[in-house]
């Protein structure tokens, strides 16, 4: 098994993306076995922090009656709503208090999946002198899909940690993983 300390190096820098009590068992959009990724991101986390690397989470952080809830025309059932328990990253999860914290799907008018989407991350990454992303989180099919993609697309070398990211179903999980493939995103697979 790769060890996060062996892997890391200078240039780095760890994204986990909406690892939130919403997309865990019992909250309001439950991704399976969302909780499971914890453990396995607080090591990368840790290892991390002991390299000095940047850390960054991202929030899903919706203001009420978004655009994406059904209730008002979307996909999914209302979640992650600003200020709200289900919107806390999950309590487990290690925080680091001097990183940052990227908020997305705050735009009335549409959804934001990827953490790059109108954020400014990017440029964020470049200032902290990033070269290559590891990417973490929820869910795989959807946000982390998203993201990595526009890492790619935004120059960075990305590579996305299977073992920390659950998707939303199996089968999403699997297109999800071939997508990034094919896009030059780079997966550790255990
Ligand atoms: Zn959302």
């Amino acid at each position: 098994m790769l060890k996060p300390e062996d892997f890391l190096q200078q240039g780095d820098g760890l994204l986990v993306v909406d690892v939130q009590v919403d997309f865990c068992p019992g909250g309001a959009l439950p991704i399976p076995d969302g909780d499971k990724v914890v453990p396995v991101v607080n090591a990368w986390i840790e290892a991390a922090l002991n390299k000095n690397l940047p850390i960054y989470y991202s929030l899903d952080w919706h203001p009420e009656g978004h655009p994406s809830f059904k209730s008002n025309g979307g996909d999914w059932p209302d979640h992650c709503v600003q200020n709200t328990p289900g919107a806390a990253l999950h309590a487990d999860l290690r925080i680091v208090p001097q990183s940052v914290v990227i908020t997305k799907g705050v735009r009335f008018d549409q959804d934001q999946l990827s953490v790059f989407h109108e954020t400014g991350f990017a440029e964020k990454l470049r200032q902290d002198g990033v070269k290559r992303l590891l990417v973490a989180g929820l869910a795989l099919d959807v946000c982390v899909l998203a993201t990595v993609l526009d890492g790619v697309k935004s120059g960075f070398e990305v590579w996305v940690l299977a073992d920390g990211c659950r998707p939303v179903t199996e089968e999403g999980g699997k297109k999800a993983l071939d997508a990034m493939r094919q896009a030059g995103v780079h997966i550790v697979e255990d």
